[in-house]
Formats: structure tokens, C-alpha cells, sequence
């Protein structure tokens, strides 16, 4: 009987704070058709209920394991931690919230960066993670996400992000709002230096992240069924007073509008990525050739002359004609 004797050790935290905590078994069971799976078969599913398509939330460490080569991930950056210079306090300090947030995800903050490669391509990647305190954007993913665009720079990489954000961290205020315009000088930095960048919404992508650095990859793909919109559609509602459709802000609905560029299933994604991640760099070897200025067109020739490379590009096209040329 002693052995039903338990301790309660979990941080003292709110009530209705702890029942949001996706903690139940039910979790590997899908909201949508009620299948219900073993953690090795979602693991190898990549998350996604193989009877309805439902794509479950996955973590930033969990989406780098499915989408980069094996054994390639080198995360930087990676002891940047938030300071509190606001002293902020709501129902608590803001501090214990990010020591709590540290506790249950094993991350620093709402975001990992660092070098990968995807299809044999190296590429900068930022991959962020709902679970760290709604994958809110403050100073430290706001600083992670530029130095993550500094990198494809330095390395004539691509960037790839995958979003997953409620927005920006309250707790932070106009500190957090600023983020959107360093993500965006960022991004744009990108774009002077000829970087390609591809971006990737999960389910939600909301507020400051969608109003900034994650809308505006040159290409932008989401993940069906995504949430994607600056406002939820209740506070949509509450605000306009307007009946809005039931499909408002998902992703099929912003492919419709023209916001987004394509909806990929995620088992494509990382096939889908690296297409258009040697597309966007034209199947310039830049793994190969790290030490050669970014001279255009005479380095893409050398590209080819080191060879492989075009022939690699043409391998990740689905319908290739076998000619060896794009
Ligand atoms: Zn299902």
C-alpha cells in the first residue's frame, strides 16, 4: 500500500494553466477521427493520423529529427537565455514562467538555430517550438531568427524556418513587438545577399509571427489544416461582429486568398524543402565550393564542372526527364 503514497512535485502553478498541459494519455489520440496510437507508431507516422490526416503538434527537436539528414544538426546559439529587463509580473513573475518553460521542454526558449543539411544541401534553420510558452516570440528568438539569417548569409546558405507561435511574448512588451521589425531586417538581408529563404507554417501561426519573418519567405508552405492568421477566428468574431467562415484562417483558406504558396503534407515536407531549397540555389554545391566568393553565374559553372550537382538537382525532381538538365 505505501506504494500508492505519492508526493506532488510538479511546480505550483494555476489550475486552468496546468489542465492545458497536453499531458493525458489521449494524447496520441486524434481530436478529429479518435484513432488512437502507440508513441512508436506516431513516431514513425511523423505525427499525422494515417486514417484522417490529422497532423499533430510535433517539438522543435522532434521536426529537426524529421526534417534534416541524419547526424547533420549543429544547433549555435543555443545559451541565449531571456533576461527580464521589464520585471514583468502578471499572475506571476515572468521569470518563473521561463524557469517552468526550461523545466518541461528542456529548451533555453521558443526556438532552436543552427546549420543542417536537407536533401544533401546544407541550410540554416530555425525551428520553433509551441511548447515553450506558446512558441512566443521575444528578444531571445527574435536574436535567435537574425543570427540564424546571418549564418545562411556567411555560408551562402538557404534559411529554412518552420513557425509555430502564438505571437509575441507579452511578457517582454514593446521589446517583443520590436522583434517583428528585426526578423523582417533580417529577412531582408537575406534577399540583399541573394539567400533563398523557405519558410514553413505549423499549426498555430499567429500574431507577431505571422505578421512578420514567417510570411514572407520566398516560398511559404503550410501544413494542412495550419491555423494561420494574425488574430484567432473568436477574437475575429468578437471584434467585427460578423459571421466569418468556418474554415477562417486555416491553411486551405489562405492558400484560396493567395497568402500562402502551397500546403505540403508533412510526410512530403522534407522532400518538398529540399526541392525547392537546390531549386532557389540553382543547384549551386555550395558545400563544395565554401571557400569561393558569390560571383553569380561563373560560380554556378564551376558548380557544375565539380560535379554532381546538377545531377543531384534533377534526381529531387518528380518528373525528371533523364537528361541530366532542369
Ligand atoms: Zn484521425
Amino acid at each position: 500500500m505505501a506504494k500508492e503514497i505519492s508526493v506532488d512535485i510538479s511546480p505550483v502553478g494555476e489550475p486552468a494553466e496546468q489542465a492545458e498541459a497536453p499531458t493525458t494519455p489521449a494524447r496520441n489520440t486524434c481530436p478529429r477521427c479518435d484513432s488512437h496510437y502507440r508513441e512508436d507508431e506516431m513516431v514513425a507516422n511523423l505525427r499525422v493520423c494515417v486514417h484522417c490526416g490529422y497532423h499533430f503538434p510535433v517539438t522543435a527537436r522532434e521536426r529537426i529529427v524529421q526534417l534534416v539528414d541524419e547526424g547533420t544538426w549543429s544547433e549555435t546559439a543555443r545559451d541565449l537565455e531571456s533576461a527580464d529587463p521589464l520585471e514583468f509580473v502578471d499572475s506571476r513573475p515572468y521569470p518563473e514562467r521561463i524557469a517552468e518553460a526550461e523545466r518541461k521542454t528542456g529548451l533555453r526558449d521558443a526556438v532552436l538555430v543552427g546549420t543542417a543539411e536537407i536533401g544533401e544541401l546544407p541550410v540554416a534553420l530555425a525551428v520553433m517550438d509551441f511548447t515553450f510558452l506558446g512558441g512566443s516570440m521575444g528578444s531571445v528568438v527574435g536574436e535567435k531568427v537574425f543570427r540564424a539569417a546571418e549564418l545562411a548569409v556567411e555560408r551562402r546558405m538557404p534559411l529554412v524556418s518552420v513557425a509555430s507561435s502564438g505571437g509575441a511574448r507579452m511578457q517582454e512588451g514593446v521589446l517583443a513587438l520590436m522583434q517583428m521589425a528585426k526578423t523582417v531586417a533580417a529577412v531582408e538581408e537575406l534577399r540583399e545577399a541573394g539567400r533563398p529563404f523557405i519558410s514553413v507554417l505549423a499549426h498555430p501561426t499567429t500574431g507577431g509571427v505571422a505578421a512578420s519573418f514567417a510570411a514572407l519567405g520566398d516560398v511559404v508552405i503550410a501544413e494542412p489544416g495550419a491555423l494561420l492568421s494574425f488574430s484567432g477566428p473568436r477574437v475575429v468574431r468578437q471584434t467585427t461582429r460578423e459571421d466569418i467562415p468556418d474554415d477562417f484562417g486555416l491553411a486551405e483558406s489562405n492558400f484560396r486568398h493567395g497568402h500562402i504558396d502551397m500546403i505540403t503534407p508533412r510526410p512530403e515536407l522534407r522532400d518538398m524543402v529540399a526541392r525547392l531549397a537546390w531549386l532557389l540555389a540553382n543547384g549551386a554545391p555550395y558545400r563544395r565550393t565554401p571557400l569561393l566568393p558569390d560571383l553569380g553565374a561563373p560560380q554556378r559553372a564551376v558548380g557544375r564542372l565539380i560535379g554532381g550537382a546538377r545531377r543531384r538537382f534533377t534526381d529531387l525532381l518528380p518528373d525528371r526527364d533523364g537528361d541530366g538538365t532542369a
